[in-house]
């Protein structure tokens, strides 16, 4: 009698989490259920926690990296060296062009602090710092301008996108460029952002991918 109830209980149980994993797969997380877990890991300390661990364990790759005189680390800018979440959150997580381009002009993106971190650690070892960023042409004056207002004060270039290269994907985009940037001599020993697209493709070296909630590009 035990070992019937026992194994009916089993029975029920693997009934209902095979009717919990049906119910994930067919149906999709309401929008604002989704939103408010987002808001909620980014609010709470989480998503800096997260954050906290993909840095120190970027500064243990990098202990142990050769630095010559052509050693650079390329950073991607939006989610990686600046951080736009007050932004995302004005535009309610969503995305508008003319919210996103007035405050790329106004310059209002404060660094994301531990990023700058990593960068300081790597400037002091002796690397090179690149931004290589997806804004287009026309904000290269103003980002400049907002990562030298939030302490990223030396790097040797700032690469947007010209108008001719608008018809490559992000991660084309960024592989031309690293490609450019090798033939001209320098040796990429590590690439940071937050999307896939700033890390795939060859000449990437150590691979620094930071966290981000937000959006896919
Ligand atoms: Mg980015």
């Amino acid at each position: 009698m035990k070992f019937i109830i026992k194994a009916s209980i089993k029975i029920v149980l693997i009934v209902a989490v095979v009717l919990q994993l049906t119910a994930c797969t067919d149906k999709p997380v309401n929008l604002s259920v989704a939103r408010e877990s987002v808001k909620e890991y980014y609010e709470s300390g989480k998503f800096d926690e997260e954050l906290a661990g993909v840095i120190r364990e970027a500064k243990i790759k990098f202990e142990s990296a050769e630095v010559k005189g052509n050693s650079v680390i390329i950073f991607d800018v939006d989610e990686t060296a600046l951080n736009n979440y007050e932004l995302a959150e004005e535009m309610g997580f969503g995305y508008v062009y003319k919210m996103n381009k007035e405050w790329n002009s106004e310059m209002k993106a404060p660094a994301i602090e531990a990023v700058k971190d990593l960068y300081d650690y790597l400037l002091a070892r002796g690397f090179k710092i690149i931004f290589l960023t997806g804004r287009n042409w026309p904000e290269y004056e103003v980002t400049y301008k907002n990562l030298k207002l939030e302490g990223y004060a030396q790097f040797d270039t700032l690469i947007t996108q010209r108008e001719d290269e608008l018809k490559l994907n992000a991660t084309e985009f960024k592989i031309s460029k690293r490609i450019e940037l090798t033939e001209k001599g320098y040796d990429i020993v590590g690439t940071v952002g937050d999307q896939w697209s700033d890390l795939e493709g060859p000449h990437h070296g150590i691979q620094v991918k930071i966290p981000n909630y937000l959006y896919q590009i």
